[in-house]
């Protein structure tokens, strides 16, 4: 199969090439000629399937006919870093087609994207709380929109956001195309896309296996040795560019500060930075300035850098979702990678969730002295945290609960958002979480600080 068969204008055509793209992923075969048509669809695939130029070059196509200079496409993100990488995959697809996109969240000036979207734009990649600030703003409309796009739907709505898209949709015109991506399906997922769909077509592409390039290693590690085996590891593996990721902020500040000190080139990319800072370190990483890039899932979602040859787990995530979304960042457009992933007693039952998944078990290392004999069979015992376990929790810089490894009472529900420590459910004052979440997501996207698991 090739991009021919979709009958793209040369223009288009010069945009997959300049990309190197020769053979449409599978979610391009499948969602490019129901979206030509102008159908609705229901994407259930994640990052790293090629889903954004599967939405990308038929919006492009149908964008080649109208008015230029309006607004006609408005895609909606839940981060900034996928905001940005989907603008600039759009600038790189588009490049000859006169067409024009601008990325605009919060945590840096409004007037710059005023501007840019007065001179003439025909895309807007946006982040909800910000794009909501303009439209109350009314520095621009969105009446001529034409296709929505709500990616990563789930995640979305993870961060609060839900309301704030019922909130968007009704300044839209109510007759466009719509496109709607998630990786999973909750039920608010499954009702909104009820509510704004319009018979549309179901794309999957089946997403919770990690990619089979990525070969697993897992390492049974106490918590104290986690950093003597990452650099033990680092000094004899050959690795082109490793991204890390830890369960907090201030976890990946530290490693990154650390790395650095043991002669790595090595930065952080979490929630603490400016958006300045991010883009620096992202950008670092992707030049190859930075060698390894310590990050947290939220910031490190739907980062987009060829050639990385190791993801880290040196904190195993909450959730299997997390856990696939991480090692997606390598391996990718089938290049080959390692994945490496340190768990302690407490991951048991994530770790067996895991390997569920993957089909097979994590080939087991073991470099003596560092790591030891755990085996991750089914732990029983649960309950919420004690005040002593939760401090105790929080020096290990993972949120107390039960002994499975999986949180408990507040953190019951999977977060995939960075882990703010938080004190055990009767500790903390009482109030919606709905509520909070909301609140944090909306400080976020205004002042460029993450707030999150409020
Ligand atoms: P995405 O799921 O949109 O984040 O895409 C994942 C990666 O696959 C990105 O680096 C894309 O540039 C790349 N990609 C997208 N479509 C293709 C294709 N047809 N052939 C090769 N690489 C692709």
């Amino acid at each position: 199969m090739s991009f021919t068969q979709f009958d793209f204008h040369p223009k288009i055509a010069a945009g997959i090439k300049t990309c190197n793209y020769e053979t449409p992923t599978p979610i391009q075969a499948k969602a490019i000629p129901a979206i030509l048509e102008g159908r609705d669809i229901l994407g259930l695939a994640q990052t790293g399937t090629g889903k954004t130029a599967a939405f990308v070059l038929p919006i492009l196509q149908r964008l080649l006919k109208g008015p230029r200079g309006k607004i006609r496409t408005l895609i909606v993100a839940p981060t900034r870093e996928l905001a940005e990488q989907i603008h600039s995959d759009i600038t790189k697809l588009a490049r000859q087609t006169g067409i024009r996109s601008v990325a605009v969240y919060g945590g840096v000036g409004k007037f710059p994207q005023i501007k840019k979207i007065r001179g003439g734009v025909e895309i807007v990649v946006a982040c909800p709380g910000r794009l909501l600030d303009h439209l109350s703003d009314k520095t621009f409309n969105l009446a001529k929109v034409d296709h929505l796009v709500l990616d990563e739907a789930d995640h979305m709505f993870d961060m609060g956001f839900l309301p704030d898209i019922r909130r968007i949709l009704k300044y839209l015109p109510g007759d466009q195309q719509t496109l709607l991506f998630s990786a999973t399906m909750p039920g608010e997922i499954r009702h909104l896309a009820e509510d704004i769909l319009n018979d549309p077509v179901r794309v999957q592409i089946a997403h919770s296996r990690p990619t089979a390039t990525v070969a697993q290693k897992l390492f049974s590690v106490e918590h104290n040795r986690k950093t003597s085996l990452l650099k033990d590891i680092m000094a004899k593996t050959d690795m082109a560019a490793t991204l890390i990721f830890t369960r907090t902020k201030h976890r990946a500040e530290s490693l990154a500060r650390q790395l650095h000190k043991a002669g790595y080139a090595a930065t952080s990319l979490q929630g603490n930075l400016s958006q300045q800072k991010r883009q620096q370190a992202l950008n670092g990483f992707k030049r190859g300035q930075f060698k390894v890039l310590v990050a947290t899932d939220i910031a490190a979602r739907g980062i987009d850098v060829s050639g990385i040859s190791h993801v880290i787990n040196y904190d195993v995530p909450d959730t299997v979702d997390a856990f696939t979304h991480r090692i997606g960042r390598t391996g990718r457009a089938s290049c080959t990678g390692e994945a490496f992933t340190f768990a302690g007693r407490e991951d048991g039952k994530i770790i067996n969730q895991i390997e569920r998944t993957l089909g097979k078990k994590m080939s087991r290392n073991n470099i003596p002295g560092l790591t030891e004999e755990i085996s991750f069979r089914k732990p029983s015992g649960e309950g919420q945290p004690s005040k002593k376990s939760w401090h105790k929790a929080k020096k290990n810089g993972r949120p107390a609960g039960r002994s499975n490894g999986r949180p408990a009472g507040r953190f019951a529900k999977p977060a995939v958002a960075e882990k703010q420590e938080q004190p055990p459910a009767r500790h903390r004052k009482a109030g919606s979480r709905q509520k909070r979440r909301r609140r944090a997501a909306l400080l976020e996207s205004r002042s460029g600080t993450l707030f999150l698991n409020p």
